[in-house]
């Protein structure tokens, strides 16, 4: 309590271990508090992808490339609904980031850098690479550094501490420390500049109701991922963006109806991998989007649409029979013994039952096949090119896919230089954010742009961690 920091940092995961990194290299005096038992955060499960324009490996392979090629390709998959400022500090900056790991000796899959490793929409020039431990690759190659950060005596690492609260000045409205609790009971730090970096809200249910009216269904992020930066942020006149440009992927199977469910597996809707012989129907029965369309985000966009934001993957046991297995990794025996016995894999002998069984509308199912099926010779009333034949042939099939996400789209609002702003737009003093806490939103609107979270989150603590010092010393001299 007695000590002031130079750098109070909440969160010790991807964003606040570069961070304290770099803010070390300066011989600040860090504290850096954990809420966890560990080090790491979302980058123990994380994919880790990555996306940086001018980089080194680039240059070695002659890929010509411009962080504006980077921000203007964000941009045009977004359809520019993410935050210009933020995007345009993460792509200028992502570069030296990237080269920063690659220097540390970070392992890459040889595809590095691609254009998309397909789960989202490519890229125009190859930018996108990750590593054969996905995001323990990243961790373990900047572990080495945060130790020795600790080492120097530079930064003091504090697990099982969670900030519960910030002091606030209340004539100010200065930042001037956080309220902790932990295995040693309460406790309060001041410093000069806290910067949360405290993650997203992917395991927060009633956030998700609060923010987008959709259940969990499934708990991809990280346990941690309670979003309590964003009601720290709040406490203390912070505001949030992003809640009309919640994003979510073209849905996975889940174990069961209790929500937050495990994820079982996923269809293969994509196009290029496998192209549809089914139909994909809402919770009314309808057709909602092209199957064959080739954009994952149409696709997603499409689902997202949907009050339920779930649908049924419906076909008949001669597409059973002739078509590739359906489900990623599941043999065909597989998906044969889960029909008509696991509550996500219908079995019907009409197209009636199957709707009553999945609580879909019998007339508006079977106007659905109809038409598709009415369609094969002539125009699809959707478009679909890709239609080898009818759904006419019982026992009838469903599949069920729920939207799931595994980041939080809502951010706390900031400025350019990743300050905490007010309503009236005015940073709160001292006061910073950065990583998944300022949204997915933010650096990729209402889309996934391939490795816009994790490079971001790392780029902003190491711009922070190396800023944040000057920025201070520029203060002091205005005032
Ligand atoms: C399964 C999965 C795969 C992903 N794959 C990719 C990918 O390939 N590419 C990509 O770009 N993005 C990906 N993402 C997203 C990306 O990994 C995250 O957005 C990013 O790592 C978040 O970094 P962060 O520093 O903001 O938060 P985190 O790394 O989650 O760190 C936050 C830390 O803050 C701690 N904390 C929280 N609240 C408190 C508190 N009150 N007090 C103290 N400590 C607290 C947490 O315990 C945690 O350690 C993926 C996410 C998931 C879940």
């Amino acid at each position: 309590m007695n000590d002031r920091w130079n750098i109070i940092i909440v969160g010790a995961g991807t964003c606040g271990m570069a961070a304290a990194i770099f803010a070390s290299r300066r011989n600040a005096k860090v504290l850096l508090l954990e809420g966890s038992g560990d080090i790491g955060g979302t980058l123990h499960i994380s994919g880790g992808m990555m996306s940086a324009a001018g980089t080194k490996l680039q240059a070695k392979l002659g890929i010509k490339d411009s962080p504006q090629e980077h921000y203007d390709d964000v941009m045009r998959i977004c359809r520019n609904t993410a935050d210009p400022a933020v995007v345009r500090l993460a792509v200028d900056h992502a570069a030296a980031t990237f080269d920063w790991l690659t220097d540390l000796g970070l392992p890459l899959v040889p595809q590095s850098p691609a254009l998309t490793a397909g789960a989202h929409e490519p890229y125009t020039v190859r930018r996108y690479s990750w590593c054969p431990e996905f995001g323990r690759s990243v961790l373990k190659t900047i572990a080495p550094s945060f130790q020795a950060a600790v080492a120097t005596g530079n930064v003091t690492l504090k697990l099982r501490t969670k900030v519960t609260g910030l002091i606030q000045d209340p004539r100010t409205r200065a930042i001037l420390g956080v309220r902790t609790e932990g295995a040693d009971g309460a406790a309060e730090y001041l410093g000069s500049n806290i910067v949360l970096a405290t993650g997203g809200y992917g395991a927060n249910g009633a956030m998700m109701a609060e923010f987008h009216g959709t259940p969990l269904y499934a708990m991809g992020a990280p346990v941690e991922a309670q979003g309590s930066g964003l009601n720290l942020g709040r406490s203390v006149g912070g505001f949030l963006k992003g809640a009309e440009l919640y994003h979510g992927n073209f849905g996975t199977v889940l174990a069961d109806y209790n929500y937050p469910s495990k994820i079982i597996g996923r269809a293969l809707t994509m196009p290029e991998v496998r192209q549809p012989w089914e139909v994909y129907v809402d919770s009314e029965g309808n057709r909602f989007v092209r199957e064959d369309e080739s954009s994952v985000d149409e696709r997603e966009r499409a689902l997202i649409g949907l009050p339920d934001r779930r649908y049924w993957i419906v076909f008949d046991s001669a597409i059973l029979k002739d078509a590739p297995p359906v489900m990623e990794f599941w043999s065909r025996e597989q998906i044969e013994a889960a029909l008509g016995h696991h509550p996500m894999f219908l079995r019907a002998d009409t197209i009636e039952e199957l709707a009553r069984q999945g609580g879909m509308n019998a007339e508006k199912l079977a106007r659905s096949i109809a038409a598709y099926n009415g369609a094969l010779n002539g125009n699809d009333p959707l478009g679909r090119k890709h239609r080898p034949r009818p759904i006419t042939k019982g026992p009838y099939y469903a599949i069920r896919q729920h939207c799931t996400t595994l980041v939080g789209t809502v951010g706390l609002a900031v400025d350019g230089q990743l300050r905490v702003i007010d309503r009236n737009l005015k940073p709160i003093q001292n006061l910073y954010a950065a990583g998944e806490l300022l949204g997915s939103w933010a650096t990729m609107g209402d889309s996934a742009a391939n490795g816009m979270m994790v490079t971001p989150a790392l780029t902003f603590g190491r711009i922070l961690g190396e800023r944040l010092l000057q920025w201070d010393s520029r203060r002091a001299a205005a005032e």
